[in-house]
């Protein structure tokens, strides 16, 4: 779970890394009272789940609080890479004497972490990244080792950072391991006029596996996220494990592996997979009859595609909790399912008996995901 920059900037405080002043509002009214106590002259910053805002026009000074108040309409509501805008944060702004760029990101492949490092932060740190690699300087961290004060010093040195940024390097690895965060991003880091290092934008991905022990974000993440798609909010209050794609075939299967190579062959058949829905071991009614009507309230799914491979739970009983799934849930689109492995003949003849006109039945994965993609485009 990513976090916003206001919570990112919040733990950061929290842990020694001086910030600026700064406050959320969520309407114009609010941004400008915000901006009244922050001293008047304020940046006004798009609070949205998604890099670049700087160049989407989602970052903008503004002089007084009247001006806030004006900018801060703009931006709410507005559009970034697909994400809106439901908050703004108010911040004090600082006079930038250079801009740095630090983050430390899990390695999976190496099974260590990664310090990213560079004296060229800023907006066109993915451009140095890419055309001048070694402006970048990444250094592997043993995780049981971690980043000591000389090892932090030993960074900045080496990236061309100033001296009292291995002080942003020690706390911002203290977030990342105390934190169970799996990336953590601080660009720009900033020398101000003043000499002072301050972190003025920051990224942080949290372990989603370390939610158990996290208490602070929650077991189901922070209670206030306007961002949260209400489609994903709805399955995660009905225990489904269901993530939103932008395609028009909607996916059901049970088993993880199974539903990623669903969309593969959804994908391969010319057609996009609307969303990943697992309904994992169980597949009774009433978790099928949840998955159908999260899947069919969605109004981009013009298909539905069952894909179940019967293992301890048989076909005849899948079977079975589609038709009972049919009392409750109004179907409005076609249903192509197909049923393989345990039980699967007595659970296609129940769904033949069944007869519902809008269900189809296939015998084969490709079959029954070319099936779905020429229902989805016909629709
Ligand atoms: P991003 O585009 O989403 O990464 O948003 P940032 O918060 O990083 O802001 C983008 C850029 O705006 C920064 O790299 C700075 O150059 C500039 N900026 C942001 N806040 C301030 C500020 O307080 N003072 C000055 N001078 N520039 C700022
Ligand atoms: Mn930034």
């Amino acid at each position: 779970m990513d976090l916003y920059e206001y919570q990112a900037r919040e733990l950061f405080e929290e842990y020694g890394i001086l910030v600026p002043r700064a406050e959320v509002a969520d309407s114009a009214k609010r941004a400008r009272a915000s901006a009244e106590r922050l001293g008047g002259r304020v940046v006004v910053k798009a609070q949205v789940k998604t890099g670049g805002r700087g160049k989407a026009g989602g970052v903008k000074f503004a002089r007084d609080p009247a001006a806030v108040e004006l900018t801060a309409r703009q931006i709410l509501g507005m559009d970034i890479k697909g994400h809106t805008v439901r908050e703004v944060m108010l911040a004090q702004p600082v006079d930038i004497d250079a801009e740095f760029y630090v983050s430390y990101v899990l390695d999976r492949s190496q099974g260590r972490f990664l310090a990213i490092a560079s004296a060229e932060g800023g907006m066109d740190i993915e451009e140095v990244a890419a055309t001048r690699p070694e402006a970048v300087l990444r250094t592997a961290i043993d995780p049981f080792e971690g980043v000591s004060r000389e090892k932090a010093a030993e960074i900045a040195a080496a990236a061309g950072l100033p001296e009292a940024a291995a002080d942003t390097l020690t706390a911002l690895w203290n977030v990342l391991i105390r934190e169970d965060a799996l990336l953590v991003e601080v660009n720009p880091l900033v020398r101000t006029a003043q000499g002072q290092i301050l972190a003025l934008d920051g990224k942080v991905t949290l372990d989603d596996n370390a939610r158990f022990r996290q208490t602070r974000w929650g077991a189901q993440g922070p209670a206030h996220d306007p961002e949260t798609d209400g489609l994903e909010a709805a399955a995660a209050a009905k225990g489904l494990n269901y993530v939103k794609l932008d395609g028009e075939v909607g996916v059901i299967g049970n088993g993880a592996g199974l539903v990623m190579s669903t969309l593969d062959v959804v994908a391969g058949c010319g057609a996009r997979p609307a969303n990943f829905l697992d309904i994992g071991g169980g597949a009774s009614a009433q978790i099928m009859a949840d998955g159908l009507s999260v899947i069919l309230s969605d109004p981009s799914v013009t298909a539905v595609f069952v894909n179940v491979f019967g293992g301890i739970t048989a076909c005849d009983a899948v079977a079975d909790g589609i038709v009972r799934a049919l009392e409750s849930v109004r179907l409005t689109k076609p249903l192509v399912v197909r049923l393989d492995g345990n039980n699967a003949a007595r659970g296609r003849a129940i769904l033949d008996e069944r007869g519902h006109p809008l269900v189809e039945q296939a015998t084969t994965m490709d079959g029954a995901a070319r099936r779905a993609a020429e229902l989805a485009h016909a629709a």
